[in-house]
């Protein structure tokens, strides 16, 4: 039930933890982070506290400059490794996160197990991220436009982190229904349910709404809404202490 992601120069694991450890109060049964370490994904995730997380991951700490990690309150499937997030796509290039409910996701699951397509988790969020990829396959368009054309075919309320192997240095992000705020720092970006995992370093935020869309990357905040409009974001500064 909480969602946080970093893209710029830090090493974005300790983060990614701090934020989940902030984002807690929101409860939550399981939490896991991803990655990209050296061209390589790297994705931990662990039913129970952060702590748990934490021990799973231990001295391997990857050393990374871009990550999303997540804090799941199960609504389909039971809490468990395996449905934790994040999910990664059946062709291992795209790793996401969800908070909400991908209410027509029985319907899209058996549209892509028919092509061919298999789950490790019960999930509604793994169905969206698998959706999204056949989307990219099938159109050859770049992941934002795919990202945008699935939003249109879903119902229920999201809102999703992706990274993805080909957009080494890129956060997309979507929302519906949950919350999300983007942190501006000096040549990075934060991304959190609430602004409590980036107030440590920036106190410029961006709260997103509904139906909009962003493309994150360290000196580069991009907002559009869902017909593919760019718009300005808005920038506030909280007075608010950690
Ligand atoms: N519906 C998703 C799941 O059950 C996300 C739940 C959440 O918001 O944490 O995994």
């Amino acid at each position: 039930c909480g969602i946080v992601g970093y893209v710029g120069s830090k090493a974005a694991y300790p983060i990614l933890i701090e934020g989940l450890r902030r984002l807690e109060y929101r409860g939550y049964d399981s939490a896991g982070v991803a990655l990209w370490s050296k061209d390589n994904l790297q994705v931990f995730k662990k039913e129970g506290k952060v702590a748990a997380l934490e021990e799973l991951v231990g001295g391997q700490q990857p050393l990374a400059n871009i990550g999303i990690g997540h804090t799941r309150w199960a609504t389909h499937g039971e809490p468990c490794d395996r449905n934790a997030h994040p999910h990664v796509s059946n062709d291992g290039s795209i790793a996401m996160i969800h908070n909400g409910i991908i209410e027509n996701y029985a319907q899209l699951k058996g549209e892509l197990e028919k092509k061919g397509y298999t789950f490790k988790s019960d999930t509604d969020s793994e169905v969206l991220v698998n959706f999204i990829t056949d989307i990219r396959a099938n159109n050859e368009c770049p992941l934002e436009e795919a990202v945008r054309i699935a939003l249109k075919r879903i119902t229920g309320a999201y809102v999703i982190l992706l990274i993805d192997q080909s957009l080494p240095d890129t956060i997309i992000a979507a929302r519906k229904g949950s919350p999300l705020v983007i942190g501006i720092g000096e040549n990075e970006h934060f991304l959190g349910s609430d602004a409590s995992p980036m107030l440590a370093y920036t106190k410029d935020v961006v709260y997103i709404n509904d139906y909009e869309m962003v493309i994150v990357r360290p000196d580069e905040l991009i907002l559009k809404n869902h017909t593919n409009e760019n718009l300005t974001p808005y920038v506030q500064r909280l007075d608010l202490d950690l």
